[in-house]
């Protein structure tokens, strides 16, 4: 019996990226608040020639892609919208402000000329606090509200990060901080930091000279740099684009094209031009690692019957992990990431034992068991075995194999498992069967009977 959309266990993704764990709370940093942040602070007759230069670059990247140079495919294809690259820059500035319009009831975040996006800026010892326009409208007539920033600090201090405590009173930054001690690392905070990055004390203001080096983990203010003889994901006719064009690829992907702020968060994560190096060495020596915050559980048309099975199986698998000792971590990781099987789970750890319950649409519940070794971080690069990390997580049922994890860009060993001692309802229990028969490679009554079905 097929019945009206009711939710299941599998969780739809928000945001991917950087996660600062530092003792109450976690910090999560989307690579796009930068982005967001840039757009807000920046001047709408600059943001036009940003434009300008996305059309140059992007259509010469454009007829190199179509005459099938390079072979890969760009970070942010334009797809339908290649007529963006060659009409006046007006009418792709006006198809993003439909855009902002259309998400945000307001096109706030592109400023019109001589609006302000950041007021009372002031820098304080190590405490940056500003009042910043809210991407939403709002607020008295006429009159734009502005969200209250705080951050200690944002500066290089000692040569390191300090992101101590920081405070935004919009709802993203809030959002994050009501789930499980997340906060949310916004493009009100993000456009306060590149400000201040940016700054000639004209806007933020500061009584005393002081070092104002701002640590940006992720930057896009500078032109890219060292690695221009590279080519990366996004830079695939050999020549560095300026970040401007960047900018503008994420704004039209996320506000023209209304891509997922997860995917396009994702990409913006391969790019290794955009992290501060510090950064870089953060993720190598465990400060910071990759994650996800979530949106909801997905619903989709299912038999009522199997959704209280599901249910009903979460429940055992997270009591029993808590029994165990486990205790559930801030963030959601990604398992099975970058396959047709990627699945946003919770992480559960008890001392070095990292166990991780995936629940998804397109097989039942498993757990991953991974063993962080103390090899070799590498952040852009595969370094897995393809064949074992591409297959069907039925087909590595039992086999333990070493494979690169998403969160910490380790060489791991990984075991995916079926939950044991445990009631399994009996709806469950024959889709596990059905999924053995057809993707376990090894002996399937063996493995049957070891699961207890
Ligand atoms: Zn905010």
């Amino acid at each position: 019996m097929i019945k009206k959309s009711i939710q299941t266990q599998e969780i739809i993704p928000r945001y991917y990226g950087a996660v600062f764990e530092r003792g109450n709370n976690a910090l999560f940093i989307p690579p796009t608040s930068f982005v967001f942040g840039e757009v807000l602070r920046t001047d709408p007759k600059k943001l036009r020639e940003y434009v300008i230069e996305w059309q140059k670059y992007k259509s010469k990247h454009q007829g190199d892609y179509t005459r099938g140079q390079p072979v890969h495919r760009p970070l942010f294809p334009i797809d339908d919208y290649e007529d963006l690259l060659y009409c006046n820059p007006n009418i792709v500035v006006e198809a993003i402000q439909e855009g902002l319009l259309k998400k945000y009831k307001s096109k706030n975040m592109w400023l019109s000329d001589n609006e302000k996006a950041i007021i009372n800026g002031h820098l304080g010892n190590t405490t940056l606090t500003a009042d910043i326009k809210t991407r939403y409208h709002g607020g008295k007539k006429n009159k734009k509200p502005y969200w209250k920033i705080s951050m200690d600090s944002p500066l290089v201090l000692n040569g390191s990060y300090r992101f101590n405590a920081e405070s935004c009173q919009c709802d993203d930054h809030f959002w994050g901080g009501v789930k499980k001690g997340v906060k949310v690392l916004c493009t009100h905070l993000a456009a306060g930091m590149n400000q201040l990055y940016d700054d000639d004390l004209n806007i933020i203001k500061s009584e005393k000279v002081i070092d104002r080096d701002v640590w940006l983990p992720f930057n896009f203010i500078d032109k890219y740099g060292s690695f221009d003889e590279q080519l990366t994901p996004y830079m695939e006719i050999n020549e560095a684009p300026e970040r401007s064009s960047l900018i503008i690829d994420v704004m039209i992907a996320s506000f023209v094209k209304n891509e997922n702020s997860f995917y396009i968060n994702k990409r913006l994560a391969q790019i290794p031009e955009i992290y501060n190096p510090e950064l870089i060495s953060g993720i190598e020596n465990g400060d910071f690692s990759f994650g996800v915050l979530h949106q909801k559980k997905k619903n989709i048309k299912t038999n009522p019957d199997y959704e209280n099975a599901i249910r009903y199986l979460r429940r055992e698998m997270e009591l029993k992990l808590k029994k165990q000792g486990y205790t559930e971590n801030r963030v959601n990781v990604l398992e099975f990431d970058n396959t047709r099987w990627e699945t946003v789970c919770p992480e559960w750890t008890n001392g070095k034992h990292i166990i991780r319950t995936v629940f998804s649409n397109k097989f039942p519940p498993l757990y991953t068991v991974r063993k962080v070794g103390d090899g070799d971080v590498n952040i852009f690069q595969p370094m897995y075995d393809m064949s074992y990390h591409m297959s069907h997580p039925f087909s590595k049922l039992d086999n333990i194999q070493a494979d690169k994890d998403d969160k910490t860009r380790r060489l791991t060993s990984t075991k995916v498992s079926i939950p044991s001692e445990i009631n399994i309802p009996d709806i469950i229990k024959s889709e596990y069967k059905e999924q053995i028969e057809a993707f376990y490679p090894g002996n399937k009554r063996q493995i049957i009977n070891k699961s207890g079905l």
